[in-house]
């Protein structure tokens, strides 16, 4: 209980600071987009002087380096695959991102590499993951936001989000930090399959012991006992128990469908039937990003 209050008061205080700090940049720029050529405005008007807390002037809302600002803005995308566990946003996430040569970045991915790195929050994520323990928001949100800058330092065009957000308010602090980030809204696409669909897939599926590949049912695969990359023990995982499976249903449907109305509600989410073909699924979604 106490590392839960802690960490929803870490959350409100990031959310309050990307808030804060969007809020501060979204002034200058519609302030300057008053007044084109008379960056400084009348004297005495509110709207065009810029805040006493603003400090000084950053140097990316000046001149040229606005300018380009504001074309890598538009030019980064973020892509936010949602769907029941079990509805193939890993399958779906990975094929766009070789389509459109976006980032994937998948939660349990990001933080099993991120764990690799030697440095005290490396260090801490280890310590987690191996000793099976929850991983706070506080953390997936860093190491989340640390991964979409670094795609965009490094030239990508946009990044493709599987696994997060998985609750309200990380979609709430998603949002903040884009916008503070000056990049576009983002797209979240929810493909929808049934609760019965999802335990039937998530009870027969398979997992990789030893590198953590999952392996869809199907005829095919349905007698195989060895992981097709590596050669580990295919197993089932502890949580693709049918009991638990139900328990992480209901949380889904307790927190991740509050997800996918805060998109509904602004305009940003396109649904795409589940309980097709892995193909299909991918030419619609295909579909709606470019
Ligand atoms: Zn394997």
């Amino acid at each position: 209980m106490i590392v839960d209050s802690l960490r929803l008061k870490f959350v409100k205080k990031a959310l309050m600071a990307h808030k804060l700090m969007s809020h501060r940049r979204r002034n200058v720029i519609l302030s300057e987009a008053k007044n084109p050529g008379e960056r400084c405005g009348k004297v005495g008007d509110p709207s065009t002087q810029p805040s006493k807390f603003l400090g000084p002037k950053p140097k990316n809302l000046d001149g040229l380096a606005q300018d380009d600002h504001i074309k890598n803005m538009v030019n980064f995308k973020t892509i936010i695959i949602l769907g029941r566990p079990g509805a193939g946003k890993g399958t779906q996430a990975a094929l766009l991102a070789e389509k459109t040569g976006f980032r994937h970045l998948s939660t349990g991915d990001i933080l099993r590499k991120r764990a690799k790195r030697q440095d005290n929050l490396g260090a801490k994520i280890k310590k987690l993951i191996d000793e099976g323990k929850f991983v706070s928001d506080e953390i997936i949100l860093n190491v989340i936001f640390e991964a979409i800058k670094k795609a965009f330092q490094e030239g990508k065009k946009g990044v493709i989000l599987d696994g997060l957000p998985r609750n309200l308010s990380q979609a709430e602090s998603l949002s903040s930090f884009l916008k503070a980030e000056n990049f576009e809204n983002p797209l979240a696409i929810n493909v929808n399959i049934s609760n019965q669909e999802a335990i039937f897939r998530l009870t027969n599926r398979k997992t990789c012991s030893r590198c953590g590949k999952t392996i869809p049912y199907s005829e095919k695969t349905a007698d195989l006992k060895k992981c097709p990359e590596c050669k580990g023990k295919l197993i089932t995982r502890p949580d693709d128990r049918e009991e638990v499976v139900r328990e992480r249903l209901k949380i889904y449907e307790e927190e991740t469908a509050l997800v996918i109305d805060f998109y509904k509600e602004k305009g940003l989410l396109k649904e795409v039937e589940g309980e097709r073909p892995i193909e299909e699924i991918h030419r619609d979604i295909l579909s709606l990003v470019s």
